[in-house]
């Protein structure tokens, strides 16, 4: 199987050749076509799998084919001007929030998408200026987007996806008060993906407030 035999956008397809991936991982070929027909996904799997491409080509994807149409008309080129967040992935840790920024950065090459990577312990100016310079995709830990969120500095009322990257961890380190908090400012019709490495009673009972009728992955 052929990551083009997914699907996806042929400027993802050339930009994954050129990084020399030759075939999708298991997690890729399950969770990519199952994202593009737009259906919540509740998968198991480990850092090392791929997992991270396996969310970010698919919102990728969606993106470029907006991209293209609006290409051919003046609303939607309009629109391109004032891009909304379209798609929030919520990370545990500032090295993780890093790591799947560079990973959008890297799959979004050539092309004008633009990802903002957003965590605490760092000052918040600059990351401040990075929004309002035009965001597609936000990668963000649970507090600062919080603070950022409360101070009116992001909006999310266009986002259409919700990734949460390692949820189990987020549940370790007390991040359940946060995320409940993040859910209530965007909107309830939207994809989730919940990605976690182990599950539990907590994470089943928090992917079920957050996922309608998801797709059960495990490799
Ligand atoms: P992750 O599980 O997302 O942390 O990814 C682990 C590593 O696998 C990263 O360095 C990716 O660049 C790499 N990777 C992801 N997908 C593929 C693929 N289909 N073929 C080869 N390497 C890949």
């Amino acid at each position: 199987m052929s990551f083009a035999s997914l699907g996806l956008h042929k400027i993802l397809v050339n930009t994954v050749s050129e990084r020399g991936y030759s075939s999708p991982t298991p997690i890729q070929k399950e969770a990519i076509p199952t994202i593009l027909k737009d259906r919540d996904v509740m998968a198991g799997a480990q850092t090392g799998t791929g997992k991270t491409a396996a969310f970010a080509l698919p919102i990728l994807h969606r993106l470029l084919e907006q991209f293209d149409l609006d290409q051919t008309s003046d609303a939607g080129l309009a629109n391109q001007k004032y891009k909304k967040v379209s798609a929030l992935v919520l990370a545990p840790t500032r090295e993780l929030a890093q790591q799947v920024y560079k990973s959008f950065a890297t799959y979004s090459q050539g092309t004008s998408l633009q990802s903002v990577v957003v965590y605490g312990g760092a000052s918040i100016n600059p990351q401040i200026n990075a929004l309002n310079k035009g965001c597609d995709v936000l990668i963000a830990t649970p507090g600062r987007l919080l603070e950022l969120l409360m101070k009116n500095l992001v909006k999310l009322d266009g986002l259409k996806t919700l990734v949460l990257d390692e949820a189990d961890r987020m549940l370790d380190m007390g991040f359940i008060v946060d995320i409940q908090r993040i859910l209530t400012k965007i909107p309830k019709k939207r994809q989730t993906l919940f990605f976690s490495a182990t599950f539990n009673q907590d994470i089943f009972a928090l992917s079920k407030t957050l996922l309608n009728d998801p797709k059960l992955i495990e490799v």
